[in-house]
């Protein structure tokens, strides 16, 4: 493996991404900015890459974090990819996301740092390539909240300020985000090599891709085993956002990751209330990304992904259909039994009863009669504060809360055991709209503070610490928010 030199700052590249045939990608360097300007670093992230903080907020750090600059091995490489968008399939690439370089961290582990909103590249199409500070804030504090939530998902190592205003709707003050990966390889990069590139092409971004996430499948199959592994990894990760009440939005091919991190934070929010018809996106008129679409949406997009390793899986296409489809067959499954295990843990339940499926749909129906608040609900239950709840004092819920102390009753375990349990599965806060806005608009007018405070409470989700109550409240505006694409 090449090593290059490190710098002060700790970077540490090796480019395998450039190693593959050059239809895979473009060489392109940012546009320059005129005066950047950093909003926020990551300092625990730059410590696990093994970057020093110090250095990366120095005037030099910050050239490198805007792209004005570049350490020694830098890629500089724009990807290639093509992805279903609402359905409908294109020809992409990073229209404005160039990849800096492949960290290999002190642990030996490898993360792409890649810049987002630095300047166009051949797959800009129309796009100026540039980002606004409120979306690069946003997908910094949402993807952080994520992770400390115990999602997969990409990083935010910091945001700069360019000092250019860029044109939206109206003059926004321009910002790039360094944005963290275990890979950028999407199931659009397969769609892209199976639409456009031949038989070898393909395979070598399959060896890549096994190489890369999936190093102990064995040789026999292993393509069919890559499609396995992806799988299982969108299924756990879709269960996850569900049990959290994420709303990713824009569940695009290209929108979804081989590494089975969520990435990707445009139109995205929280729910409030329960209802499985919850949609931000602005553009999303049909509800084809809703909160109760995703695990269907997600078996849709692992079925193009199926598709598009068909090559690969057999020589006769018959048989690798059959054998494809066997394995996108078992999502709804997988999904189901990790969201039920997810539920379980979110009501104190130990073991399974065959009853556990109606205890829990049964909660659901109530909470969506309600319009109960997803993750305070179950903060309620685990509190025993069910006199906070819209459905208290209501038969259905008295029922229902009989049932479910029965069932807690025959565990065989102390109360504080079974809130213990409780606690470590539901959040005392999630990036509250209102709170994620709030944040944006103090940082947009030059105060950081009410953004860094908002980090902090979102750091320690399973807390539960008296600072965090004020976080907790739903969004006054839930019900007409809206998030915005072409960010
Ligand atoms: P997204 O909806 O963020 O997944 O973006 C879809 C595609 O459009 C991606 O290939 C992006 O890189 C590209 N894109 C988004 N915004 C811009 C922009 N302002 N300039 C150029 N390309 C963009
Ligand atoms: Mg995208």
């Amino acid at each position: 493996m090449i090593r290059y030199p490190s710098s002060d700052a700790g970077w540490n590249f090796d480019n395998s991404y450039v190693r593959l045939p050059e239809f895979f990608y473009s060489r392109v360097k940012p546009t320059p900015v005129a005066a950047p300007r950093l909003v926020v670093l990551n300092a625990r992230l730059a410590e696990e890459l093994g970057l020093n903080a110090e250095v990366l907020k120095s005037e030099e750090g910050v050239q490198v974090l805007a792209g004005n600059r570049f350490p020694d091995g830098a890629a500089l490489i724009a990807q290639a990819y093509a992805g279903h968008q609402f359905g409908h399939f294109t020809r992409l690439g990073d229209g404005r996301a160039i990849l800096l370089g492949e960290q290999l961290t002190p642990e030996g582990e490898r993360f792409d740092i890649q810049y987002k909103g630095s300047g166009r590249t051949p797959y800009s199409r129309g796009g100026d390539g540039r980002a606004a500070l409120g979306p690069m804030l946003r997908e910094y504090i949402i993807s952080e909240a994520m992770h400390a939530l115990g999602i997969p998902t990409t990083r935010s190592l910091a945001v700069v300020t360019t000092g250019e205003e860029i044109i939206r709707e109206t003059l926004l003050p321009g910002a790039i985000l360094i944005r963290v990966a275990t890979s950028h390889l999407r199931v659009g990069t397969f769609q892209y090599a199976a639409a456009f590139g031949s038989v070898d092409e393909l395979r070598a971004l399959a060896d890549y891709a096994l190489d890369r996430h999936f190093p102990g499948l064995e040789a026999d199959h292993r393509y069919l085993g890559l499609l396995r592994e992806v799988i299982l990894r969108q299924a756990s990760l879709v269960a996850k956002w569900q049990l959290v009440g994420f709303v990713h939005g824009v569940m695009n091919t290209d929108n979804m990751t081989i590494s089975g991190e969520t990435i990707d934070y445009g139109p995205c929010a929280f729910m409030d209330a329960y209802d499985p018809a919850t949609v931000f996106s602005s553009i999303d008129i049909h509800g084809r990304y809703a909160y109760g679409n995703q695990p269907r949406i997600a078996a849709w997009n692992l079925a193009r992904f199926a598709e598009a390793l068909l090559p690969l899986i057999h020589e006769n296409e018959e048989r690798a259909v059959e054998l494809a489809q066997e394995e996108v067959s078992r999502f709804p499954d997988l999904f189901r039994r990790e969201w039920l295990a997810g539920m379980r843990s979110k009501l104190g339940l130990a073991g399974e009863e065959a009853e556990d499926e109606t205890l829990i749909d049964d909660l659901l129906s109530i909470m969506y009669k309600h319009k109960a608040d997803w993750t305070n609900t179950f903060l309620a239950l685990t509190f025993n504060r069910e006199e906070t709840l819209p459905m208290h004092g209501t038969p259905e819920f008295l029922e229902w809360l009989g049932r479910w102390k029965e069932r807690l009753g025959r565990q065989r375990e102390s109360e504080e055991q079974v809130r213990k349990r409780m606690r470590n599965h539901n959040p005392a806060v999630i990036p509250r709209n209102h709170r994620v806005e709030e944040a944006l608009e103090a940082a947009e007018k030059g105060d950081p503070d009410v953004l860094h405070r908002l980090l902090d409470v979102l750091s320690k989700p399973f807390a539960h610490t008296p600072d965090q109550e004020e976080y907790a409240e739903p969004s006054p505006y839930s019900c007409e928010y809206r998030t915005f694409c072409g960010t």
